[in-house]
């Protein structure tokens, strides 16, 4: 019996607040390993600004070569159609039946995950951890919990602490000043966007 973190998103690009989500989640639930997940195309977001799948693939592929207990799964890359984390979740499950799932979620996901497709599926199949991506999150998450997601069947761990302010649009916003994203983003994956030139007009 594992316990197996489960991080979803799309990753334009992957950043430190990704890697280091995954690294307080593992520390603090005793996670055996973490898998990264891109999305192929995000229902909640529109396509303007995104990379192609094979990009940010790649880049999750760079940003995780020196921790051995992280992967990336391209599932939902190669189920094509728009990504839902229920029919990841369940194909997951199948693939690992005698683990435990945890999905891990910075606190604006959380905050809508009532909204998904079939939440009570997504409910059943992992537990969610959730992080605040900032100070004023943390009793958000709890009462947004109790109110809208137990209800439902959730069960959830709710860390306390934000790991890193950034989001791949403040990197994608700042491509081009090297020195303000330094210590955001992985150099070796900052190096894939300058030679792909991703993210330029
Ligand atoms: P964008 O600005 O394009 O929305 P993002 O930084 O939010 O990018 P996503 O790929 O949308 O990155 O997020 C994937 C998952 O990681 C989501 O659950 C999101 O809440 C979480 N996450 C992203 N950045 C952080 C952060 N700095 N702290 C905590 N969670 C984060
Ligand atoms: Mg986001």
């Amino acid at each position: 019996m594992s316990k197996i973190g489960i991080i979803g998103g799309t990753f334009n690009p992957i950043h430190n607040g990704h890697t280091l989500l995954a690294l307080y989640c593992k520390e603090k639930l005793n996670l055996d390993k973490v898998i990264f997940i891109p999305t192929y195309t995000p229902p909640h977001k529109s396509d303007k600004d995104l990379e192609s799948e094979v990009h940010r693939l790649n880049m999750c592929n760079i940003a995780v070569q020196n921790y051995p207990d992280f992967s990336v799964s391209d599932i939902e890359i190669k189920r094509k159609g728009k990504s839902y984390t229920y029919e990841t979740l369940t194909s997951l499950k199948e693939i690992y039946p005698n683990d435990t799932l945890y999905f891990i979620t910075g606190a604006d996901m959380f905050l809508t995950l009532e909204k998904w497709k079939n939440p009570e599926i997504i409910f059943d199949k992992a537990v969610i951890a959730a992080v605040p991506r900032n100070l004023s999150d943390s009793e958000m998450l709890n009462s947004h919990y109790q109110n809208f997601l137990k209800p439902l069947g959730a069960k959830a761990c709710i860390l306390d602490e934000p790991v890193l302010s950034v989001s791949s649009t403040f990197i994608r916003e700042n491509i081009d000043n090297y020195d303000l994203i330094k210590s955001l983003i992985d150099r070796n994956v900052y190096e894939y966007i300058v030679k792909n030139n991703l993210y330029r007009e």
